[in-house]
């Protein structure tokens, strides 16, 4: 029963019910029918027995009357064409047996039983009384067997089981069609859902055939499917932007570990090697060189002055002017090469493989030259130079350590020598290098402790020879080393950014000292005072100057500022531009230490200047090479067509001076009219 209820499909689970139903139906109908059936045809045989009882009792009165057994016999003997009855017999008053007819076996009692009808040895009897004038006359009693009846009976029985059996087959094929009406939506529905679940294919619908309770069931199943196709959806999309977002964050991840990769190895600002990177290089390179004994160079370069230009235009253009710088330098090597930047402004090149030290010449040569073009950076046209030093392996050194700090040595001593050039390591520069760290740190001090003084030299009238201006120079004398030349602590000031306050205190320094001259000593002649062209960066240099003035009340119209020529040799309009400033200030400009550099004509008209100072190299040689002796006489006519008046400096010997003087050169300088002395010795000297 179990596995009906569960195994067997729908439509025959229909089926069965259907004919199980239309087959008790029947079964019960055909029961009741063969129960009346029997019922009427037995009441039919007990009325048919009273009716022959009736019948023979009145043809037997006249037998019974006289006594004639024989006859009633004959009476009784007719019901053998009667095939219900059995038997029959006559009984007197006295309920003896008179006379009897039996078709078969012995069934006929001897005696009348009591009852009117009832059973006897299994078979059905009726007993009447027969009266004759109304008077009792004796009894008649017929005896049925049922044979006749179960026949009929069972003809009966056979035609209800043949119309049973039609009935049944006809119920088959209706409850073969009638099943579908039923099962027929449920399984078209139970189609679609498996067809959904199988393609998981939310958007089917199933089809609504009937608005009963299973077209309602349809309506269910369709809504639940749009309920779990709006759910999908929002799945889908939930998912989808899941994904999306887990894919940026990947994306994101991946990116950060490859910056932070690229970190740990490069140099954030110019995306060059850092120094990890280079010392990585340099030991696997070393390494290589050893094996196949071949040389490497290792060149190390910082820029010139680049601390003024981030300490005045702020570190925003420092850092831009880094990243051009680094541009050009990658551009000068081959891809085998590294390039690093050390930090600030430092640089390093290692070029592993090299035959000869010429090699890395060419490439120091090289990056000089596109180092030294202008470069823009945010509307200013910046000038900007490198010292380079190179060390090689193995020559001066064998381990990388050793190798990089020989390479910063040599750097500094291109610095020391004038900037913009390259060195080669050499073992003596060791002990130099040392000195300019240990100076650097005095200067520091120097500044704060006052260990800087100003001497002055006169300059005279080259005709009459009366001092009419002195020139402020910066002395410093430190306790432990003695005199320090500004030979050698100017460029080193210029270099850790400290020249700006020497050029400001000596300004100061010697702007009181000649406001101060005994007995107006000093009032009448004018004042020369060195500025470094590394302080044409600041934007403010004007205002620092015309603050110093203001402080000390001296008149710029008696102040002279001397400026090397390499800052003319450069065009810039900024440059320009704080000259002028300098000018509207009263103040007087000249070219320092002229011929040295290579300023250009063109560029010298256009400036503000008041004086050019020939260098004092080339007194050296007057009246020794005809070629410096046609320079000085060029130079002079040239500046006087600029309107510029002409400074000879250096001038130590009487022909130097009449050379000059011949040429028309309008003052003179130089140890042959007095050397930088204190301020209390110039006074002396006026005096
Ligand atoms: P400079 O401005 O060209 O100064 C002239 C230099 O020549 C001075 O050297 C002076 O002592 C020297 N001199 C003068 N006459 C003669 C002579 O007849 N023969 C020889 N051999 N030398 C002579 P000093 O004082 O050693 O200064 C060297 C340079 O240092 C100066 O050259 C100047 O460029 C720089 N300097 C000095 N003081 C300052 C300063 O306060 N600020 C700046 N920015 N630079 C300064
Ligand atoms: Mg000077
Ligand atoms: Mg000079």
């Amino acid at each position: 029963m179990k596995a009906f209820r569960t195994k067997t499909s729908i439509r025959k689970k229909l089926i069965n019910v259907l004919l199980l139903t239309s087959c008790g139906a029947l079964l019960l109908s055909s029961l009741g029918f063969a129960v009346n059936d029997w019922l009427s045809l037995r009441s039919a045989m007990f009325d048919h027995m009273h009716g022959q009882s009736s019948i023979i009792a009145n043809n037997s009165i006249a037998a019974m009357a006289f006594n004639d057994a024989e006859s009633a016999k004959e009476t009784l003997n007719t019901l053998q064409n009667d095939a219900d009855i059995v038997g029959a017999a006559l009984y007197l008053n006295n309920k003896t047996l008179f006379a009897h007819y039996e078709r078969d076996s012995n069934r006929i009692p001897d005696k009348l039983p009591d009852l009117n009808t009832g059973s006897l040895n299994g078979d059905q009897f009726v007993v009447e009384i027969i009266l004759h004038d109304n008077e009792p006359l004796g009894y008649i009693m017929l005896i049925s067997d049922y044979s006749n009846l179960k026949k009929r009976q069972f003809n009966h029985l056979l035609i209800a089981f043949g119309v049973f059996s039609l009935a049944l087959l006809f119920s088959l094929l209706l409850s073969r069609r009638l099943q579908r009406i039923i099962s027929e939506p449920i399984l078209k529905l139970a189609e679609t859902a498996r067809t959904v679940s199988e393609n998981q294919d939310y958007e089917l619908r199933a089809k609504k055939l009937s608005t009963d309770e299973i077209g309602a069931l349809v309506d269910d199943f369709n809504n639940m499917l749009s309920q779990i196709q709006l759910r999908d959806h929002k799945l889908l999309k939930a998912r989808n932007e899941l994904e999306n977002k887990v894919r940026v964050r990947t994306q994101e991840l991946t990116e950060l570990t490859r910056q932070l990769e690229h970190q740990a190895y490069h140099d954030t600002l110019t995306g060059l090697s850092n120094r990890v990177t280079f010392d990585d290089h340099l030991q696997l390179a070393i390494k290589q060189a050893r094996r196949h004994k071949q040389k490497l160079a290792v060149l190390f370069l910082d820029l010139d002055r680049f601390k003024i230009i981030n300490d005045t235009l702020g570190h925003g253009i420092g850092d831009k002017l880094l990243i051009r710088v680094a541009k050009r330098l990658s551009a000068c090597l081959r891809e085998s090469d590294t390039l690093a930047r050390l930090g600030g402004d430092e640089f390093a090149v290692l070029l592993p493989q090299i035959h000869q030290a010429s090699e890395a010449a060419e490439v120091a040569k090289k990056i000089t030259t596109v180092i030294a073009e202008t470069i823009m950076v945010e509307g200013y046209s910046l000038h900007v130079t490198t010292s380079l030093g190179i060390s090689l392996f193995p020559d001066d050194g064998e381990e990388s350590e050793v190798i990089v700090k020989n390479a910063d040595t040599a750097m500094y001593r291109s610095k020391d020598q004038g900037r913009n050039q390259f060195t080669f390591f050499s073992a003596e520069m060791n002990a130099r290098a040392e000195r300019r760290l240990m100076l650097e740190t005095k200067l520091r001090k120097a500044l704060k402790e006052n260990h800087l003084s100003v001497n002055y030299q006169p300059r005279r009238n080259t005709e009459t020879l009366e001092i009419i201006s002195v020139e402020a120079l910066a002395r410093w004398n430190d306790p432990e080393e003695g005199a320090i030349t500004p030979g050698e602590f100017i460029p080193l000031a210029e270099e850790c950014g400290l020249i700006a306050k020497i050029d400001e205190w000596v300004l100061e320094t010697a702007c009181q000292d000649m406001l101060s001259g005994k007995n107006g000593l000093t009032a009448q002649i004018s004042l020369a005072v060195n500025l470094s062209p590394a302080q044409f960066i600041r934007k403010d240099l004007h205002e620092v100057i015309a603050s110093i003035l203001q402080r000390t009340g001296f008149p710029g119209s008696r102040l002279e500022l001397e400026i090397t020529e390499s800052l003319f040799s450069t065009d810039s309009n900024d440059v320009c531009a704080t000259l002028e400033q300098l000018r509207a200030l009263g103040i007087e400009l000249s070219i320092d230490d002229f011929g040295t550099a290579y300023s250009s004509l063109s560029r010298l008209k256009q400036l503000p200047l008041n004086t050019l100072k020939i260098d004092q190299s080339f007194m050296r040689d007057l009246g020794k090479d005809p070629d410096d002796e046609a320079l000085v006489r060029t130079i002079i006519t040239m500046a006087h067509n600029l309107n510029l008046k002409v400074v000879a400096e250096g001038v130590e010997t009487e022909l130097q001076y009449q050379f000059v003087k011949q040429h028309g050169c309008d003052i003179v300088q130089g140890y042959l009219f007095g050397k930088p002395v204190s301020f209390t010795q110039i006074q002396q000297l006026l005096s």
